[in-house]
């Protein structure tokens, strides 16, 4: 945040507001962290709420103050009410308002002030105030900067675990390229407050029912490598979902198994939303390769430079061919 920002900033929260924090759809830990640390910051001389377009995974309800959240796809009634009353709006997570999915139209027909805070490249310009910076590790190290640059001490235990929630579950524990010696250092300034770090790993990550490992062994299995391309891609049938008791979160992570084989670059899945009609895809890759790009260009997507996501219409076995044939594609016209 430059000076000028913060000023504005500093005088626009110098008398009591009404704020509405809004994640993107289908928020994850990043998105829901930094919207709950605002929360836990705002609140004691505030209206505050959380509006979230839809329903997002259980493995987050740890999240202090997480059954706060309004989810405007249940509620929509008192969730209008609240954003009559708004003043503020923070937008968290998300570069285009399309990302608010059923949200969007709220947003830009608002008069109240709104800011953007975000990692993602090339925002675009709804916000007027817009804090954007796409070296950052996670929408929750903004945040964490932020919340020091007005007031410090009101960080505590719940704040400082939101945002520490957020930083691991974006940089995969400190460890994707996006991490940097400043990153380290407010993890650390973080366990300070009393983080628990073991205890958030684990309801991050071993947390699920049985049969989400039978989920997992089945997107394993279905791996297919595309000859003479470092490239594989994974898909989850519906049927895999319904015989799996499928949950929202359930696939996290599966896609970066893919990238567990020795000189694979990208790995992709493909998730059948029957209930959407559409197939959802994650691409995630390593070095030069850039699937952002890739899923702009071709599937309706975008993201980060290693971890991106899109859409397709078409049926599964089409998506899968029409990816097979783009990527091949793509990576002759950009690295061979
Ligand atoms: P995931 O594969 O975990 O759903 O998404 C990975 C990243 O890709 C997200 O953090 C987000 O930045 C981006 N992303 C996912 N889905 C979409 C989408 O439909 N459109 C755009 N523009 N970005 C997406
Ligand atoms: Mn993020």
């Amino acid at each position: 945040m430059n000076e000028h920002m913060l000023d504005s900033v500093i005088k626009l929260f110098s008398k009591k507001r009404n704020i509405i924090l809004i994640p993107h759809s289908s928020p994850d830990a990043d998105a829901l962290g930094s919207c709950l640390a605002l929360y836990h910051f705002f609140k004691s001389k505030n209206e505050v709420n959380i509006i979230s377009p839809n329903e997002y995974t259980d493995i987050l309800n740890f999240l202090p103050g997480s059954k706060d959240i309004l989810i405007y796809e249940n509620d929509k009634v008192k969730c209008e009410d609240a954003f009559k009353k708004a003043d503020v709006v923070f937008t968290l997570d998300f570069n285009s308002l399309n990302r608010a999915r059923n949200l969007s139209s709220l947003i830009s027909s608002s008069t109240t002030k709104t800011i953007m805070i975000d990692h993602h490249e090339n925002p675009d310009n709804y916000a007027d105030i817009t804090i954007s910076n796409s070296k950052m590790s996670s929408t929750c190290e903004m945040v964490y900067d932020f919340i020091c640059s007005i007031d410090k001490s009101k960080i505590d235990n719940k704040i400082a675990t939101c945002i520490y929630t957020g930083i691991v579950a974006d940089t995969g524990s400190f460890r994707f390229p996006s991490t940097t010696s400043k990153t380290l250092k407010v993890g650390s300034e973080l366990i300070n407050y009393g983080v628990n770090v073991t205890e958030i790993f684990e309801k991050l990550h071993n947390n699920f029912q049985f049969k989400r490992l039978k989920l997992l062994g089945s997107a394993i299995n279905n791996f297919k490598k595309i000859e003479g391309l470092p490239v594989v891609y994974t898909s989850i049938t519906d049927k895999d979902q319904k015989v799996n008791d499928f949950k929202k979160g359930d696939s996290e992570g599966f896609v970066n198994f893919g990238l567990s084989v020795a000189e694979i670059l990208c790995s992709v899945l493909f998730i059948e939303k029957k209930d959407e009609g559409l197939i959802k895809i994650s691409f995630r890759s390593k070095g030069d390769f850039k699937v952002n790009i890739f899923a702009s260009k071709y599937f309706k997507g975008g993201g980060h430079k290693h971890a991106s996501g899109g859409i397709s219409k078409l049926s599964l076995k089409e998506t899968e061919e029409k990816f097979v044939s783009d990527i091949t594609q793509y990576i002759n016209q950009n690295y061979e």
